[in-house]
């Protein structure tokens, strides 16, 4: 008993030395105060214990085992309460959560303090129910703490944090395991309990948590450990290099970028890695580089050939005594950086062209004597108009620019007629639009657009030719063709009296004399091309002289016209009838033969004597010459019809002769 008591006072000051020296390490960190909480846990449970195991008699016992109990009700939710906080669980942030893990501890020790003792009797239900309480908190906050410390090193990446975990699992089953034997299966088996020894055994899992700490830096990272992962982690090519150049060191871009080995790397010198002139001629005076180096846009290649550009920074390494210990050479691959600075001054020069291609377009549009408007597709307000535009609308552009443009139209709705067509992205045809000026004045433009992009915004391009006075010559040209044109008609009917007064007879409005040799000839000119039949008829009235003198000259041109409305009326209408001379007369009857001629001759005749002219019973009676072409001269012609005439008259007047 007096060894185990030994144990336990210097288990104890190792817990206390071991959980301080874990405060002080790094007091700020709740996983520092929380270890130290635990070891403090432990350092009463072990000082407590032994006492406990010296104790004289019940009460002395009973003072310590109450004292221990601080320890070891609340070791195992502190050893919870620390593994849950080291493998970072999202729950042991709930303060609802850190008081449920406490709980247990709470409710034995204030059983241990107020329910067992030499002076109190314990009903056997309460002590029932707090072994058995007792055995499974410890053992399932322990297994629990124990399973989260494994997960925890199976999930993590770093190889530190892996071995950690190993040691501090093994090193916490083992007294996990031989408190499980003492206080499960050997009472089982009926052989004498052993004194509780929980506390001692607890060194072992410190041993481990103590080995983590030394060995790995448990709980705080070992500078070299921070420095090599700093190193591989480094974006930059990075070399360690010793006195004279040669790599002792190279991080994982080295290998990835350059594409060597480790085996090519390491031990090779900087220049065999890193070919430039500069860095030969670097090495060949390396000892005297004081200072840091830098160089920039230095092509270097690839184990491949191909070359890429590199900053380089040297920077040479010294001890406190001044002695060259090597350099740390940094690359940084600037191939990116040197494609966005290409791609800028691009951007740059394409930036230039795009204003120097809209000065173009301005001044073009300056230039042009047409009005023309941008107009945003969307807000349809104005982007952009010329001089010209502006005038026509009778603002300046400070006004203008930005307003609405259906501000200048008479009629708002014209816009949606202007947009249907424009919605398609088609082109709007000229298409009139009354406009209204700032003065109110209004005027009629013809309107032309078509979609184009203006300062990367979809816009109207539409040009304006005002039509006032398009519209106002328009106007007057449509009056003067209308004068024009009654001039013209009148025109006309003067010709056309013109020409009737050159080819009729004056007093009875029938053809004159040449009008009738000219139709004659014409028609005898086509006989020769249709083979039809022609008749020609000379007439006389007869003893007109006796009428002049009986009634005088007026009635004898009365009479001269009545036959000639009787010769009208009783030939046909396509046949040509003429005064050839005083009282004579001539008819042209194209397409007719002897036979026809001589009926419609009759048929003359006879409404000429049957007639009554109003001369007191006188009558009034014609002769008829009638012959029919047969191929001579239209004289020859007209001379065989008078020559029947005249035999007409000789056998007796009022006669047709054929
Ligand atoms: P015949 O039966 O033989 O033909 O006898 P005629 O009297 O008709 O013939 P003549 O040649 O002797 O006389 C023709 C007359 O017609 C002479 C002339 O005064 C008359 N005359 C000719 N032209 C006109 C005219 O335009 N108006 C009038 N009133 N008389 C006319
Ligand atoms: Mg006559
Ligand atoms: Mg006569």
């Amino acid at each position: 008993m007096i060894f185990l008591s030994v144990m336990s006072f210097t288990a104890s000051i190792i817990y206390f030395y071991v959980g301080l020296n874990a405060f002080i390490l790094n007091r700020k960190s709740e996983l520092c105060r929380i270890f130290f909480l635990l070891t403090l846990s432990l350092t009463i449970w072990s000082f407590a214990g032994g006492f406990l195991y010296l104790a004289p008699n019940e009460v002395t016992y009973s003072f310590w085992n109450k004292v221990s109990a601080f320890g070891w009700c609340t070791f195992e939710a502190l050893v919870l309460y620390f593994v849950l906080i080291l493998t970072g669980d999202k729950l042991i942030r709930l303060r609802f959560f850190k008081l449920l893990i406490m709980m247990p501890a709470l409710i034995f020790l204030l059983m241990v303090l107020f329910l067992f003792g030499p002076n109190i009797k314990t009903s056997p239900v309460v002590e029932n129910v707090f072994y058995t309480g007792n055995f499974l908190y410890n053992f399932t906050y322990l297994a629990i703490s124990i399973v989260l410390i494994y997960l925890w090193g199976h999930k993590s990446n770093s190889r530190i944090q892996k071995k950690q975990a190993n040691i501090i699992v093994i090193c916490s089953i083992i007294p996990f395991l031989i408190n499980l034997i003492i206080q499960m299966i050997l009472p089982s088996f009926n052989i004498k309990t052993l004194p509780n020894m929980g506390q001692i055994f607890s060194l072992i899992m410190f041993w481990g948590v103590n080995y983590a700490i030394i060995r790995y830096q448990f709980m705080s990272i070992p500078t070299s450990l921070i420095t090599n992962e700093l190193f591989n982690e480094l974006t930059g090519l990075t070399f360690l290099l010793d006195s004279q150049g040669f790599i002792m060191k190279a991080n994982k871009q080295v290998y990835t970028l350059l594409d060597y080995s480790e085996d090519e790397i390491v031990g090779c010198h900087i220049t065999k890695i890193m070919k430039h002139k500069d860095m030969d001629e670097l090495m060949v005076y390396c000892e005297s580089i004081y200072d840091r180096m830098r160089f920039q846009d230095i092509s270097i290649p690839l184990k491949s050939g191909v070359h890429i550009p590199i900053n380089i920074s040297i920077i040479p390494l010294y001890t406190k005594t001044n002695l060259l210990r090597g350099f740390l050479i940094i690359g940084e691959d600037i191939r990116v950086t040197k494609w966005l600075q290409d791609e800028i001054v691009k951007h740059k020069l394409t930036n230039e062209k795009l204003q120097n291609s809209e000065m173009l377009f301005r001044k073009l549009l300056e230039i042009t004597p047409i009005p023309i408007i941008l107009v945003s597709k969307y807000t349809g307000r104005i982007k952009y108009l010329n001089t010209q535009a502006m005038e026509l609308l009778g603002a300046d552009g400070s006004e203008l620019i930005g307003s609405d443009i259906t501000e200048y139209f008479v009629n708002p709705e014209d816009l949606c007629l202007l947009n249907k067509n424009f919605d398609n992205n088609k082109k709007v045809s000229k298409i009139e639009i009354q406009f209204i000026r700032k003065d109110t004045s209004a005027f009629i433009g013809l309107v032309t657009m078509i979609p184009s992009i203006y300062q990367e915004e979809e816009v109207a391009l539409s040009c304006i030719i005002d039509l006032t006075e398009q519209k106002r010559v328009e106007e007057t040209l449509k009056q003067n063709n209308e004068e024009i044109t009654n001039l013209n008609r009148e025109l006309i009917i003067m010709n056309n009296n013109l020409v009737n007064k050159s080819v009729k007879d004056g007093l009875t409005n029938l053809y004159n004399h040449q009008y009738m040799n000219e139709i004659l000839e014409t028609k005898i000119q086509e006989l020769s091309i249709t083979n039809e039949k022609l008749c020609l008829m000379m007439l006389d009235i007869d003893h007109f002289k006796r009428v002049n003198d009986r009634f005088g000259h007026l009635v004898g041109d009365k009479v001269l016209v009545t036959v000639a409305q009787l010769l009208m009326k009783n030939s046909r209408s396509n046949d040509y009838i003429g005064r050839y001379g005083g009282e004579e007369f001539i008819i042209v009857l194209p397409n007719t033969d002897l036979n026809t001629a001589a009926l419609i001759a009759e048929n003359i005749r006879l409404s000429i004597q049957d007639y009554d002219f109003g001369l007191d019973n006188y009558k009034v009676t014609i002769c008829i010459g009638v012959v029919q072409y047969c191929g001579e001269i239209s004289n020859a012609l007209i001379n065989r019809a008078d020559m029947l005439l005249y035999q007409a008259k000789s056998n007796g007047r009022n006669r047709v002769e054929k």
